[in-house]
């Protein structure tokens, strides 16, 4: 079996932490006796650099002809940040990627490994017990878009207002993603709402019901999302999957990573219809440790786990890499990010190999 994967290494440690990524990729293509055809293509300042754009045709045609984006990051430091190869490069980027291809659902996993609980902001006895949570996040619909928004009146009279709206597929296609997550993992979907308060999300509860029933083996709950907020503070490992709108999902993955202690264990996916996706870490390019081997490549490693099970199905490759990170993390390893009283640190090529041989 052949896949073929478009790599947009980008910028800072972009390029670093995806040569980790590629490592762990190779490991799995031998034990599964398959083949990647990666096919590298330039982003962000990178892409500037040759063409004076920040998405290229060239890149956007390697996308298009491939089973899933491996995405590094972009952006580059914050002196130069007035350069015309910098302005605009992330929603250039990013967002172009993401309406050029439909990418409507947000996967930000949120865990939290016991041996890292003491980096958590959590209070110790609920830190230890770590948790695994996986963020679904309408990406493209509800408050941020919902038209009509503006301002009017004038001065005391003056006021401003935004539409939450929710179409009946824009809700369905969404909490399908969510439930069929949450079959790849622990089967419970928390679904997120304001349904005390708002006709969107009464409707928005109604439909997710309705979709639920079509998946006996899940269970579902519904939660209003002031409960959900101090939920995940107060008892987090009570989370599988939590199915949000688009603000609320801004919201609460924002409170997950942080409470997980560090942005550069984060991976994300964005999903369309179909099996195709775009995977990513939730850092940025880190201009300040860029170049110093000094990044932690685990965010990225988890985007590519992330692409199998997504993109390719492959769940127990999913399995085999999450295994190998914990088990690096439980021996002792630390990017210095992580670093923690009686660790060996490590830099990012270490962290990688050792991944990639744990398999
Ligand atoms: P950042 O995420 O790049 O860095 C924030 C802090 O986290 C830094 O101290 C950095 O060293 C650290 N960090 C991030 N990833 C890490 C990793 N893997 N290992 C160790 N430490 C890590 O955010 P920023 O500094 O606000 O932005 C830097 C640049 O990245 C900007 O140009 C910004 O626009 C861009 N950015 C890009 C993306 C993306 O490509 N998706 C996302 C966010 C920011």
């Amino acid at each position: 079996m052949k896949r073929n994967i478009a790599i947009l290494s980008g910028d800072g440690i972009g390029p670093e932490v995806m040569a980790e990524a590629l490592k762990v990729l190779a490991r799995i293509e031998a034990k599964y006796q398959l083949e990647f055809d990666c096919r590298e293509a330039l982003v962000g300042g990178a892409a500037w650099q040759k063409h004076q754009e920040h998405l290229p045709a060239e890149t956007l045609s390697v996308c298009r002809n491939s089973d899933a984006i491996l995405f590094g990051s972009v952006g580059g430091p914050v002196s130069e940040q007035g350069s015309k190869k910098w302005a605009g490069v992330e929603v250039n980027s990013l967002l172009g990627l993401r309406k050029a291809f439909g990418l409507y659902a947000n996967l930000r996993p949120a865990r939290l490994y016991p041996a890292l609980a003491s980096a958590s902001p959590l209070r110790a006895d609920t830190a230890e017990k770590g948790f695994d949570i996986l963020v679904v996040r309408e990406l493209t619909g509800g408050i941020y878009f919902g038209k009509p928004k503006g301002r009017a009146g004038k001065d005391d009279e003056e006021y401003a207002y935004d539409t939450m709206v929710y179409a009946r597929h824009e809700i369905r296609r969404i909490a399908h993603i969510a439930f069929k997550a949450a079959q790849l993992r622990k089967k419970k979907v928390t679904s997120i709402d304001k349904a005390n308060v708002l006709t969107t999300m009464v409707f928005w509860r109604e439909v997710v019901e309705e979709v639920a029933r079509e998946y006996p083996g899940v269970t579902y709950e519904p939660m209003y999302v002031d409960n959900a907020a101090q939920q995940l503070i107060l008892r987090p490992s009570q989370f599988d999957v939590m199915l949000c709108g688009n603000m609320f999902g801004d919201i609460l993955s924002d409170e997950a990573a942080a409470i997980t202690g560090s942005l550069g264990m984060l991976p994300s996916a964005s999903l369309t219809d179909g099996t195709f996706g775009m995977y990513e870490p939730g850092g940025g390019s880190a201009p300040d440790i860029a170049g110093k081997g000094l990044a932690n490549p685990i965010a990225q490693i988890m985007s590519a786990a992330m692409m199998l099970k997504y993109s390719f199905g492959m769940t127990e490759a999913y399995d085999d890499i999450a295994r190998a990170v914990e088990k690096v993390l439980n021996d002792g390893y630390r990017t210095a990010d992580i670093k923690q009283p009686g660790c060996s640190i490590v830099g990012t090529k270490e962290m990688g190999t050792r991944i990639a041989e744990t398999i």
